[in-house]
């Protein structure tokens, strides 16, 4: 039977109701589409927070929604070294992701998506060719002892975060990714100017002790800072770097409030389709920026390239149109990364490149086009010279040649 004429419960189930899963599931229920949201609910995702203007504009985000914009970051080198990056015309967005996404979340639901507090669990397939897709409700006291339960669909959308249970059952390679495990602290904001702590600043620590092939940052978020670190290296103790983060911060006696970790994921998977009728989006198809570590954008972009692959499977019937998910994302972010991913594993190698890279922060140019790279996920063409002298001056530190 042809996908378009079977009978089926919904059009598609979106899985995971992140970033990621709730725009898939709003951009599918515009489209016309019956729509399962199913995200296991009862915790908030361990984030930073920080995010783009731009995403605000691609995704129709009010700054109303933001609880905080920064207006500088500062970087900080081994020596303690520290060079302020201005942000000019623009800024970066702090979003508490517990409000964020249930925000996203009631948009998909008012879009048309039909909501559900549940924990997926496997997917097997009809003789009629539709999918079944089984889960157990977590909105009650059973959790993991409630029935499985089950609806029929014709597409899933795998949008359930890092170390994704639907990229590890359906999707061939997802059991490779390397992740860097990250871990946070949120803390009570001090006053402003307290111990150096400035509300609309960002500050990133470049510095081994902090984390070894990452970095460690602290973000304003209002009331309330995350301060974390990163790093893909086994058996580096996150907690004993955030204290020592905190400490050298002037952090250390501000009050705690939640302490968590997640992974991230450092490369997107090979294939984020199974060739039939499964496609994943966000951290489950390994889309987070290397170097600055950067997903909640990356994963609404993936999210709206699944809904519209998906789209068009249903259209069409046509399962390969599932691969272009990938395919378009690729293309608009795939160099992108591929340098990111150059940069994160030079310039985060060693203590003395680490320095050279703040100092390389010093320079007008470099902190122009970072910014403008970072707001709006363009570089800037208008200043084709700019670009130029960033090559020759990135080299001359590369090799050595200017003293950090
Ligand atoms: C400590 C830390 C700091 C970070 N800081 C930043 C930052 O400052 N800026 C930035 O842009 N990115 C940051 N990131 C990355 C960013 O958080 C992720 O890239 C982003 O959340 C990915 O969105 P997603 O929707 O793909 O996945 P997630 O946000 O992980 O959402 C997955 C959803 O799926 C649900 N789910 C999972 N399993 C199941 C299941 N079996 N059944 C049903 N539902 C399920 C979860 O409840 C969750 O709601 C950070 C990550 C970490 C760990």
């Amino acid at each position: 039977m042809k996908a378009q004429e079977m009978q089926t419960d919904f059009d598609v189930v979106v899985i995971g109701g992140g970033p990621s899963g709730a725009t898939a599931a709003t951009d599918l229920a515009k489209l016309g589409r019956a729509v399962l949201l199913l995200d296991r609910g009862g915790r908030i995702k361990p984030c930073g927070g920080a995010v783009p203007p731009v995403l605000l504009a691609e995704f129709e985000v009010p700054r109303t929604v933001l609880v905080c914009e920064v207006s500088a970051a500062r970087m900080i080198a081994p020596s303690s070294k520290a060079v302020d990056m201005p942000i000019d015309g623009g800024y970066v967005g702090m979003v508490d992701r517990e409000h964020f996404d249930e925000w996203l979340r009631q948009r998909a639901a008012r879009a048309g998506a039909v909501r559900r507090t549940a924990l997926f669990d496997h997917i097997t397939r009809e003789p009629s060719g539709a999918t079944r897709v089984h889960y157990r409700r977590t909105d009650d006291a059973a959790g993991r002892d409630a029935p499985l339960e089950s609806v029929l669909v014709r597409a899933v959308v795998g949008a359930d975060g890092a170390n994704s249970a639907v990229a590890h059952q359906e999707v061939p390679g997802a059991d490779k990714v390397k992740y860097v495990a990250a871990y946070h602290e949120i803390v009570r904001s001090p006053k402003n100017g307290d111990g150096g702590f400035d509300p609309k600043r960002c500050d990133v620590y470049y510095d081994g002790r902090i984390s070894p092939d990452f970095y460690g940052w602290i973000f304003p978020h209002g009331d309330t800072t995350s301060v974390g670190v990163g790093t893909a290296e086994k058996g580096f103790s996150l907690r004993g770097a955030t204290g020592d983060l905190r400490r050298i911060a002037g952090l250390e006696g501000a009050e705690t409030i939640r302490r968590e970790g997640a992974p991230i994921p450092m490369k997107p998977l090979p294939r984020w389709d199974n060739g039939a009728d499964v496609v994943l989006a966000g951290d489950a198809s390994g889309v987070v920026a290397p170097a600055s570590g950067e997903g909640i954008y990356y994963a609404m972009t993936g999210g709206r390239l699944a809904a519209e692959a998906v789209d068009e499977f249903l259209a069409t019937g046509d399962a390969r149109a599932l691969a272009q998910a990938r395919k378009r994302f690729m293309k608009a972010h795939g160099r992108v990364f591929l340098i990111l991913g150059i940069m994160q594993r030079f310039w985060y190698s060693s203590d003395k490149r680490r320095e050279r890279f703040v100092s390389m922060c010093e320079d007008k140019d470099v902190q122009r086009l970072t910014w403008q790279a970072y707001m709006h996920k363009k570089l800037v063409r208008s200043n084709p010279m700019a670009h130029v002298r960033i090559f020759i001056k990135d080299t001359l530190h590369l090799l050595g040649l200017v003293r950090a």
